[in-house]
């Protein structure tokens, strides 16, 4: 939100300014005042709307509609499960209370920040502002919670700035929110400002903090604060559990990984079925599928979480028919497959080459399961058909989609062109890529090279010019890699930043023996047009994840294996690099890119050059 809507940082006059006089209230009988007690306990045992509106009736056949005690407890109950029906009904008792106090409010709001429609909460707090009452630090939780999840930064720090002013912005229901809120819109520099002003943060303000790291891609600081946690003597919650394992994933840490499994379990986490379904991610994604097998099989609870979690661990490790068989064994046990699920099916079908029989789960999906496609799946539709060389049938999947498909659907074709080497479809789906979105680097690379290895050297160097005009910029690649509970990062440079000249010495001595093994730079995937061919050789080399793995080899005993997260896909030539030298020195090197892993071993990769 660029403007603010409301203003909300003048201070609300102390007193009542309410002068309209109270309604006329019929008086309730004796009787019906007897009755009073019991009515309101039947409240809360309201099973829907419908039940609570009938006692309502009879407040009103009795006239105690008015009293301030059933209006509470009819307003509680409407925001406790928060509908849309509910709000507008415990909106409207708000709006019958003459001088509601903060509590109703609070209740209101913190209905409404949980609701569909969260900014409904902030419009309402301006009237109540402007009544005279002044917000607590619940109200405050409420309102910033609203503000997270439509994004309201202006909303929001006008609402830190009167927390500030009313002494709360350091209390320990209202910081954690403010911390939430300015992650959730983005500013996560003002998200450590609030952190780093309260003097003993409690656990739910390191949860938050840590869960902003993890959540903007920072998991070593995250990982920082959970230790500064432990050191401050404070008991981390499951929470904490879940985003510290998040960020282990997210670094591919597995030796950290496993520390954090034995905490785990000395403190009695692996109770909560999240908790084990974040060990199954993190083991997946740290490259140990064994260990995830293990924590699943040990689950005694099992929820859809968890089997979609196992089952994108078989697909992205290359185990189809594990992760179909799978998807059987969680329909045996009546658990009721997701969009996640279907994810993980479709991704191990498109990873396997089973084109028939991803179309029957895309089917099944829809129909059986009444699953609403997203985007996501239909990039793994037209990835499904891309590998599988069939280019013409995914052009057409996606021309004819429902909803209008993003330019990464068409970028995934766009590779699926280049894997195949057709310049004329690559062509053609760069045309309709530049429609939407012409700022990608990585586009304009993946058909340079496809043209580059036709030998079409004019359209070569025409690409190079259209991304330099349109400042297209290329993410770079970075490459991480775990020594000794320390998490090293590469970046690659066009041969310019070496992080150390004994890393880039041995990486040259590197590749002099793999080339006596047979390696063949493939220099045809450089992008730089009038290059030498020795010049294009060292951009090559210097690719982070060569980088990464030639440090493993320097800083590990023979015989380890070598375990290397990369942020982009994996380069053809760093795939057959990896493969010379899994064979050369007997080491395992498990590279996990953002689209799958890759085991090499002796030579060969698990994924049988099918990525
Ligand atoms: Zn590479
Ligand atoms: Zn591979």
């Amino acid at each position: 939100m660029s403007t603010p809507i409301l203003q909300l940082t003048s201070l609300p006059p102390t007193k009542h300014n309410n002068t309209e006089p109270p309604p006329r209230i019929e008086a309730a009988s004796t009787l019906a005042l007897e009755s009073l007690p019991h009515l309101i306990s039947l409240i809360p045992k309201c099973t829907s709307l419908r039940e609570l509106k009938q006692i309502q009736a009879h407040t009103i056949k009795t006239h105690l509609q008015n009293d301030t005690n059933v209006l509470t407890k009819l307003i509680n109950f409407c925001t406790s499960n928060p509908t849309t029906a509910s709000m507008e009904h415990a909106h409207h008792l708000f709006d019958k209370i003459p001088q509601p106090d903060i509590f109703l409010f609070n209740s209101l709001a913190r209905g409404y920040a949980r609701s569909d429609d969260p900014f409904k909460a902030i419009i309402l707090f301006s009237r109540v502002l402007c009544s005279g009452l002044l917000p607590d630090d619940y109200t405050f939780s409420s309102l910033l919670k609203a503000c997270s999840r439509v994004k309201a930064l202006q909303e929001g720090k006008q609402l830190h700035c009167l927390a500030f002013k009313l002494g709360v912005s350091d209390n320990m229901y209202v910081s954690p929110t403010l911390i939430n809120m300015y992650t959730a819109c983005d500013d996560i520099d003002a998200a450590k400002r609030v952190f780093g002003k309260i003097d003993e943060p409690c656990v739910v303000a390191y949860n938050a903090i840590i869960t902003s790291c993890a959540r903007k891609s920072q998991p070593t600081e995250a990982l920082a604060l959970f230790r500064e946690l432990q050191e401050a003597g404070l008991k981390p919650t499951y929470v904490t559990m879940l985003v510290v394992l998040s960020s282990c994933a997210l670094l591919g840490a597995l030796d950290l990984g496993r520390w954090i499994h034995e905490y785990v379990k000395k403190y009695g986490f692996d109770q909560y079925v999240k908790v084990n379904t974040a060990l199954i991610d993190m083991y997946s994604k740290c490259g140990s599928l064994d260990d995830a097998v293990k924590v699943f099989r040990s689950m005694d609870r099992r929820d859809t979480q968890a089997w979609s979690a196992m089952i994108v661990a078989y697909a992205t490790h290359g185990h189809g028919s594990q992760a179909m068989s799978l998807l059987e064994e969680m329909k045996k046990e009546k658990v009721q497959p997701d969009e996640i699920t279907f994810l993980g099916i479709l991704y191990a079908c498109s990873h396997n080459g089973l084109v028939e029989e991803g179309y029957e789960y895309f089917r099944s999906m829809t129909h059986e399961y009444g699953i609403v496609p997203s985007i996501k799946h239909y990039g793994c539709m037209v990835d499904l058909l891309g590998r599988a060389g069939r280019l013409d049938e995914a052009y057409k999947f996606i021309d004819e989609l429902p909803i209008k498909p993003t330019p990464i659907l068409w970028r995934t074709l766009l590779s699926a062109c280049s894997s195949h080497g057709n310049v004329e479809m690559g062509k053609q789906v760069m045309q309709r890529i530049s429609e939407l979105d012409d700022s990608h680097g990585g586009d304009y690379v993946l058909l340079s090279n496809l043209c580059a290895r036709s030998g079409r050297w004019d359209d070569v160097s025409h690409l190079r010019r259209m991304m330099i005009d349109k400042g297209a910029g290329k993410i770079p690649g970075c490459s991480s890699i775990e020594v000794n509970n320390v998490v090293h990062e590469f970046f690659s440079g066009d041969g310019v930043h070496f992080t150390s000249s004994v890393l880039h010495h041995a990486l040259d001595e590197l590749v002099k023996e793999l080339k006596l093994a047979g390696y063949v730079p493939d220099t045809s995937l450089v992008f730089h047009a009038g290059m030498e061919d020795e010049e294009k050789e060292m951009i090559l080399r210097y690719h982070s994840e060569k980088l990464a793995i030639t440090f493993g080899l320097l800083n590990t005993p023979p015989g380890t294996t070598i375990r290397v997260v990369k942020n982009l896909r994996v380069c053809v030539d760093c795939h057959n690099a990896a493969k010379f030298i899994s064979l050369i020195f007997g080491r395992q090197i498990i590279l996990r890119d953002v689209q799958r892993f890759h085991h090499f071993k002796d030579g060969k990769c698990s994924c049988g050059e099918y990525w």
